[in-house]
């Protein structure tokens, strides 16, 4: 289906991004247009204005902070994240997961930001940065913010970016001998996730955040052997849903099996 009409501005600046986000009550950011543009066309989403991001260099750095940790701009392509050698240096995870999303299409238009906001609950980043303790800018009419991953997934497609707000970048702290791992069952290889966890592990105790069992990224404190885990995960509010793929009961049993995965990854 086509799209219907909308209007479209292209900021020269973040701060006109800003101001034209707020300016209109039906206006959306446009990212790499990879979810946005195909709810628009099911006319599962009708944005009166359409704020295109793409020309805002400043939003597509990724760089080290001075204390050894990560900085991801919003606009920062899957592409860019998986070529880059900040994050190989750093949280290699981060690339390795990218690498995984799609195919190289999407991954060439797709951006960080824009897979954390949408925040589909088959997404694979909003686990990877919950697990990973990222903590996300967001800039508004009222100045900037900083949210913590645990407090940004609010619900599904649903993020702590209210309108007229624009998230600018994600800052993964210094790993200090953290070591990251990611495993997933997905439909075919590359496919939608069925199930996905990442853990972060530091000194025998892992972080473990569990996606595609509820509406938001479940996250998880456990001591990093398997019968730990296994229990952490047996322990926690999770509501999957059943559908074609898999059943909730299934995928139940597969949230215990990725989360083992990911933290003996993480742990090796
Ligand atoms: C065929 C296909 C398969 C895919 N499979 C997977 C998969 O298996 N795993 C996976 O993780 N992803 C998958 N994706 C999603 C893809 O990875 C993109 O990350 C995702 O579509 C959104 O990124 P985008 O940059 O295209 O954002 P857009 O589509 O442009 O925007 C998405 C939403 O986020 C908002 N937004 C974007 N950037 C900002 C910002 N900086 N500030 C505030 N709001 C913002 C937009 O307003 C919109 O509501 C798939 C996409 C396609 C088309």
């Amino acid at each position: 289906m086509l799209l219907a009409p909308v209007e479209y501005a292209r900021p020269s600046s973040v701060a006109e991004a800003v101001r034209l986000l707020g300016a209109h009550d039906g206006a959306r950011a446009l990212a790499g247009g990879q979810t946005l543009t195909n709810v628009m066309k099911a006319r599962a989403a009708a944005p009166d204005v359409l704020v295109d991001l793409n020309g805002l260099a400043e939003l597509r750095a990724i760089s080290r902070t001075s204390d050894g940790g990560l900085e991801l701009g919003a606009m920062a392509t899957l592409t860019e994240v998986t070529r880059s050698s900040e994050v190989a240096e750093t949280r290699p995870i981060i690339a390795q997961v990218a690498s995984q999303i799609a195919d190289l299409q999407v991954r060439n238009r797709g951006t960080v930001g824009g897979n954390i906001c949408s925040n589909d609950p088959t997404n694979h980043l909003p686990p990877l940065m919950s697990a990973l303790g990222a903590t996300m800018t967001i800039l508004g009419a009222d100045g900037e913010r900083a949210v913590p991953a645990v407090d940004f997934f609010l619900g599904v497609y649903t993020t702590a970016v209210a309108p007229g707000e624009l998230l600018t970048k994600i800052t993964l702290p210094a790993t200090h001998d953290r070591r990251d791992g990611f495993a997933s069952v997905t439909i075919g290889k590359d496919g939608t996730c069925i199930v996905n966890a990442a853990a972060s592990v530091h000194d025998g105790q892992a972080a473990i955040a569990l996606g595609c069992v509820a509406a938001v990224p479940v996250l998880l404190a456990s001591a990093s052997d398997e019968d730990a885990v296994r229990s952490a995960v047996r322990g926690a509010k999770l509501d999957p849903p059943s559908d074609v793929h898999a059943s909730a009961e299934y995928r139940l049993h597969l949230a215990e099996v990725v989360a083992v995965r990911a933290v003996a990854e993480a742990s090796t």
